[in-house]
């Protein structure tokens, strides 16, 4: 994605602003990828040229947590009852058949639907390395290459999450298992060669893989990176300045493995590591003790949710509300692609800590929306991203207030209406870095989203 240099400017009925609130009138200048003018109050008719964005707008949505290829799955893996393990096998079945080809043409048309959704950047954890078996490609990197062409096609930034998976789990006595089945294309064998691999995408002296992509490093969970291997991934992102990402407390029965292995929950043992700080995000966050909330806040991680995910998985419901009055950024996530809709995970964060606590008004939708938005593209490396504000990098989300969901929402409350009601079909005009994305619901990069979700997932489940 070649940013134009071009001034574009554009007039917001209504617009969320940082520290304002929702505004009338804003006036929306950007040269290249980034804003130069925000102002409220300005008459409709402004510079010639101006784009009139009709409802109200938004920064870009950021989604922090995906894994394209889990969309193949969407249905699926609902027939039935199941349980987290089971829907592991499905997903394994799809892991097993991906090539660079297919990855890429399943993760365009995946991040094709969540740039309709409104997202303008994704976090992709990314464990699909090698070949089925476990032979690297020719390209040792032919699969992260194949994401970051695919959001370059989408046109979202992406932040490559390039994953550590070295072990197929921990027994229920807490015993490393080794990788067995589809798991064997996850793994580099250790983290030292995880980390070459990961070097030969070659970053530049600030992480960056091209104008659109930000290396970014994970550790898959502490069932698949045993504690000594965690080390060589915590020094590559603390060298690059890249974001670490891992899998935290998704399961209980990952708690009582890890106890079992290793005398200390997944957040103690991360802790140890090196591995909790601002620069990182620990996904999930479901089955926290209280000394783990204090870990994670006190050290400002990052948390991001998945609610649709987790209830999905019927994972549980993480303490949000204890994570950020401790000091934690939250995020939000589609991870399995349940779902693609930022607004129904951005008010999940609410609703389920409503269910869980019998008490409403944990969060504002302020808060909501900076979780989708702000908080989200930070903890992806773009702290210059997610508001819509002079300097920042030019996104622009445009809801409709005038569809069945919306129609009746005033200006007072747009951002409440929005924040728990929206879904991602009320999503208009979607701007990343200055240039038009969608337009009127329609994606200009690619013509027919539907069927290239159709086709690329025919492909992958054969
Ligand atoms: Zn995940």
């Amino acid at each position: 994605m070649t940013p134009s240099r071009a001034v574009r400017s554009w007039h917001a009925e209504l617009a969320w602003l940082p520290g304002q609130g929702v505004q009338r009138d804003v006036f929306i200048e950007a040269a290249g990828d980034r804003f130069t003018a925000v102002r409220a109050g300005a008459p409709p008719a402004a510079a010639p040229g101006t784009v009139r964005l009709h409802g109200l707008t938004l920064p870009g949505l950021a989604n922090a947590h995906s894994h394209a290829f889990h969309r193949a799955l969407r249905g699926i893996t609902q027939a039935g009852r199941g349980t987290f393990w089971t829907w592991r096998e499905r997903m394994y079945q799809v892991a097993g058949r991906l090539e660079p080809d297919s990855y890429l043409a399943l993760a365009r048309a995946v991040y094709c639907e969540m740039t309709l959704a409104g997202v303008t950047c994704v976090g992709e954890f990314h464990y699909l390395h090698h070949r089925p078996g476990g032979v690297p490609y020719a390209d040792p990197n032919a699969m992260g290459r194949a994401l970051l062409q695919a959001a370059a096609q989408a046109g979202l930034r992406i932040t490559l999450l390039d994953t550590c998976y070295l072990a197929g789990g921990l027994s229920a006595v807490g015993q490393p298992e080794p990788l067995s089945g589809p798991q064997l294309r996850f793994g580099d064998g250790d983290a030292r060669r995880w980390a070459d691999r990961v070097q030969a995408l070659a970053p530049d002296a600030h992480g960056m893989l091209a104008s659109h992509a930000r290396a970014g490093a994970a550790i898959h969970s502490v069932r698949a990176v045993p504690p000594g291997q965690m080390q060589p991934v915590v020094a590559w992102a603390e060298r690059h300045g890249a974001p670490l990402h891992a899998h935290l407390s998704e399961q209980r029965a990952e708690n009582e493995a890890c106890q079992a292995a290793y005398g200390a929950s997944p957040a103690g043992v991360l802790r140890e590591a090196g591995a909790l700080g601002p620069g990182s995000t620990m996904v999930h966050a479901t089955h926290l003790t209280p000394s783990d909330v204090e870990l994670l806040g006190g050290c400002r991680a990052c948390a991001c949710f998945c609610p649709t995910t987790e209830a999905d998985l019927a994972d549980g419901i993480g303490p949000a509300r204890a994570l950020a009055s401790a000091g934690s950024p939250l995020s939000v996530g589609s991870d399995s692609h349940a779902v693609v809709d930022l607004f129904a995970e951005a008010r999940g964060i609410e609703l389920t800590q409503r269910l869980a606590t019998g008490q409403r008004g944990q969060f504002s939708a302020a808060e909501l929306a900076r979780a989708a938005t702000a908080a989200g593209h930070a903890c992806l490396g773009w702290p210059e991203a997610g508001e819509i504000a002079p300097g920042a990098l030019a996104d622009l989300v445009t809801v409709a207030l005038d569809t069945p969901r919306l129609a009746g929402a005033t200006a007072a409350t747009a951002l409440e209406s929005v924040v728990f009601a929206a879904t991602a079909a009320d999503v208009r005009n979607v701007v990343a870095g200055g240039r038009d994305v969608v337009r009127d619901g329609r994606h200009l990069l690619v013509e027919d989203v539907p069927a290239a979700l159709s086709a690329a997932i025919r492909g992958v489940l054969g």
